[in-house]
């Protein structure tokens, strides 16, 4: 059964090695065990519906309860501490298309607001319930899981949105084929989700980000349906299918997508390499991205990434005669871990690994085969079930990205790591920050930063640690013109910032084609931009 408060499925544990312990206690001090809510007392405090009966709205208070909050952060303390303030009124789960018009029409109709819901597995406050004096319906798409069609001569497969990636992997791999996107979130996250927050999977450097696969589809608007033909490309101006990327459940809901697919790999291997610092390691990244070598997924990590991930690895052995080793050979203490994949038909996959590890040699690094790579696979994962045990054990741990140019990665990535290194100085603090290049681009890379800091037994005081150390980082990010977000999305987190972003011509479009697409305000308001008069953004 999926956990009501955490990540994942609740059989499934990953517990933190000892070691794993002792080095985070080393940085940030003893984590003191804090007790969470229970599902009972959270259970007791969801107050009535504002929904009258209605056969397809559940108003029960665990449906509600499990549709309040996604997987941010603030998500995570509001759950825990049993603090969770908002809740939708009621819950859908419609079947079809007419159950999706139907709702949309009571919405819109009774005055209600809509949200609509994936796999729940925003980490920006995506699908979170905003106060409002307009009761909310949260409308699930899970049973909207099935095949529509499947081309095979032109590799296209058409899929219902609520579908999740394990049944879409499913469905194809059974017929030989993958869409190959692989979002850590995988497991639970749903192609309807993944389209509206412009997801990126782990191997996108050669499936493509979701913008690349996605061809078309239907969104369920207050217009009627929307059509989004497939076509190969297209110059008919410009590219709906692009508006409805992002689009955060504002515009209306997606109910089905044409998605690109491929034949399964012959083979799919991820290798590992060391650096001596980033700076070396990054230049070779650049260089195999900008040479276009087949590779699939290319990961460097810095050295404090490198050092904490074999430390959590729980491998103490052979984390410690790698050590040794690397030590011994002057990868000492600033080497840098790369996991590189490689997927494709053997012949290609032989040429792109030499072809890589020639370029890594050639920034005096050390390719190590594919041991690493095996571990980092057999985890890819199952490293979010960490963030369960790291909580139970006094730490909250949080991520957020961005993306820049080449020539602006290193200097943004220093100073967010100093800023989150420093963000909890005034109370006396220390945080554990990480971070790793985890997708790149011929002309630039996102940066994905990862930072762990004690929790307070007062859940307010751990908010309150969090909203310094993003809105520090984000600062950073802004003043250095990197985007908010390479993949989570805006929601709520990000919306204060988007801004500075698109600018405020940007903005006014965005905000006409919203009000246009939903005149009523009836549709996740308050996520992605704030809303408001157009004057307000203006100022
Ligand atoms: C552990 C973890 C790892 C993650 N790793 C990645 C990663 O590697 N790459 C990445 O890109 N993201 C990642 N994420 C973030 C998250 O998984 C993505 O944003 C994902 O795309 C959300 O999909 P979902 O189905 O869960 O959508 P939800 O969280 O349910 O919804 C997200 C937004 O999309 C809207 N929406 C959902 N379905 C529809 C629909 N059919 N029509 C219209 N609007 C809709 C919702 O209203 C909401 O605004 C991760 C999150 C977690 C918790």
């Amino acid at each position: 059964m999926r956990r009501w408060n955490g990540w994942g499925d609740d059989s499934v544990t990953y517990p933190l090695p000892p070691t794993a312990r002792d080095y985070i206690e080393r940085i940030l001090g003893r984590g003191s065990l804090i007790q969470d809510a229970s599902l009972q007392d959270s259970l007791a405090s969801v107050p009535s519906s504002r929904f009258p009966a209605h056969p397809h709205i559940k108003t029960d208070p665990f449906e509600r309860l499990t549709h309040a909050r996604g997987q941010s952060l603030p998500d995570w303390i509001a759950l825990r501490s049993g603090r969770i303030l908002n809740y939708p009124d009621g819950v859908a789960y419609p079947q079809d298309r007419s159950d999706l018009i139907d709702l949309l029409n009571f919405s819109r109709d009774s005055g209600a607001i809509l949200i609509p819901y994936g796999g729940g597995t925003s980490v920006v406050g995506h699908i979170n319930p905003l106060p409002s004096s307009d009761p909310v319906l949260t409308v699930d798409l899970s049973h909207l899981n099935h095949l529509l069609d499947l081309d095979e001569t032109s590799r296209l497969a058409s899929f219902e949105a609520g579908i999740s990636g394990p049944q879409i992997e499913k469905i194809l791999n059974a017929r030989g084929y993958t869409l190959g996107h692989f979002p850590q979130s995988f497991e639970l996250s749903t192609l309807g989700g993944w389209i509206a927050t412009r997801s990126s999977g782990q191997q996108s450097y050669h499936y493509g980000r979701i913008e690349d696969l996605f061809a078309g589809g239907r969104m369920e608007t207050f217009h009627g349906p929307l059509d989004m033909p497939v076509h190969p490309a297209s110059a008919a101006g410009p590219d709906i299918k692009q508006i409805i990327l992002g689009s955060e459940g504002r515009l209306g809901i997606i109910s089905s997508a044409a998605v690109r697919i491929q034949p399964l790999p012959e083979v799919e291997s991820f290798q590992a390499a060391f650096f001596h610092d980033w700076q070396s390691g990054s230049d070779a990244v650049r260089e195999i991205a900008q040479a276009g070598i087949s590779v699939s997924m290319l990961r460097l990590s810095n050295s404090l990434e490198t050092e904490t991930t074999l430390a959590l690895s729980g491998k103490d052995d052979l984390v410690r005669w790698a050590d040794r080793a690397l030590n011994w050979i002057r990868y000492d203490q600033d080497r840098c871990l790369l996991i590189y994949g490689l997927t494709g038909d053997r012949k290609t996959v032989r040429f792109a690994s030499r072809q890589a590890a020639q370029v890594i040699r050639s920034h005096a690094g050390l390719p190590t085969g594919s041991t690493i790579g095996k571990m980092w696979r057999k985890s890819r994962f199952l490293s979010p079930y960490l963030r369960n045990s790291l909580w139970e054990a006094g730490f909250a741990l949080d991520t957020l990205e961005t993306a820049l140019p080449w020539s602006k990665v290193h200097s943004c990535a220093l100073d967010v790591l100093n800023s989150l290194k420093h963000g909890l100085q005034s109370l006396e603090e220390h945080v554990l920050v990480f971070a790793h290049l985890s997708h790149v681009y011929r002309d630039g890379a996102s940066l994905y930063v990862t930072y762990l800091y004690r929790r307070s037994s007062d859940p307010d005081q751990t908010l309150h640690r969090w909203q310094l150390l993003k809105s520090a980082a984000s600062q950073v990010i802004i003043s250095h013109q990197g985007t908010i977000s390479h993949q989570h999305g805006v929601g709520v987190d990000h919306r204060d910032y988007l801004v500075e972003e698109k600018g405020v011509i940007g903005i006014q479009m965005l905000k006409a084609i919203d009000q246009y697409m939903d005149p009523t305000g009836t549709l996740n308001p308050g996520k992605l931009f704030p809303d408001g008069s157009l004057d307000e953004v203006e100022k």
